[in-house]
């Protein structure tokens, strides 16, 4: 039960390195809407490593596993609850069919919805190429490549001046785990969310402005389209 205002999500969808994290920081910016990564949340709650929960996260999470659906639910549902902006671009979750039951019943119980599924379609090699030159600021979590997206001084946050690092997760073996974990249990969301006529299908590759901007485009046409527009209350 999702104790806050209504929120109508925007889902972002696409495997590890797809740019989901970086696109919705930037186009929260221009929408007025918040980003959530559960990733975020997640690596938060694993830095605690004197509770259970965090030990089990920081494990699962090392070895690119996905958490339990009602473990991550619980975080989820905690955070949007205390969101105050009504539109929500989420950012890592769903990952599987059950998560995204989950999510619908969730927003229902508050007159909320999914209004969109945008996914970020990158080719693997492309996958690969970004997730190995990843940097991420440790303060605010800003994401960097060493070669296509390099910081103004080496080592430090642009944004907030935190210190670059790599992501645990990030390391050649994981990377490979991940991108199975995505295939055997996240993929099929795309077909699910097609079928519901959800589904709005943008190349994710390029330069990250064209990449926003295709986003932010899309969603447009799609919402002009008449698509993913509530039914207008009889009068
Ligand atoms: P991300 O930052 O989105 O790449 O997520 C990093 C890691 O956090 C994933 O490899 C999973 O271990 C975990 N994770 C993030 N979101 C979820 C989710 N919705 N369900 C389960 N595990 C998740």
């Amino acid at each position: 039960m999702l104790d806050s205002t209504p929120k109508e999500v925007i889902v972002l969808l696409g495997p590890p390195g797809a740019g989901k994290g970086t696109v919705s920081v930037r186009l929260a910016g221009m929408i007025d809407a918040a980003h959530l990564s559960t990733g975020d949340l997640l690596r938060e709650t694993a830095a605690d490593a004197n509770s259970e929960s965090g030990r089990e996260i920081a494990g699962l999470m090392a070895g690119g596993q996905l958490v339990p659906d009602g473990l991550m639910l619980r975080i989820l549902v905690k955070t949007l609850s205390g969101l105050r902006e009504s539109t929500v671009l989420l950012d890592g979750f769903p990952r599987t069919t059950r998560q995204a039951e989950m999510l619908e019943r969730t927003l229902a119980s508050s007159n909320g919805c999914v209004r969109a599924a945008v996914l970020l379609e990158v080719d693997e090699a492309v996958l690969v190429e970004r997730l190995s030159g990843r940097l991420i600021c440790g303060a605010c979590g800003a994401v960097y490549h060493v070669e296509t997206l390099k910081p103004r001084q080496a080592g430090v946050c642009d944004r907030c001046g935190g210190k670059l690092k790599r992501r645990a997760d990030d390391a050649p073996e994981t990377i490979r785990n991940r991108l199975e974990v995505y295939a055997e249990q996240t993929a099929p969301l795309i077909d699910w969310y097609r079928a519901k006529g959800q589904l709005v299908g943008i190349n994710g590759m390029g330069e990250v402005d064209e990449i926003v901007s295709r986003v932010r485009d899309g969603l447009a046409d799609w919402k002009a389209a008449g698509q993913g527009l509530r039914e207008a209350p009889d009068p």
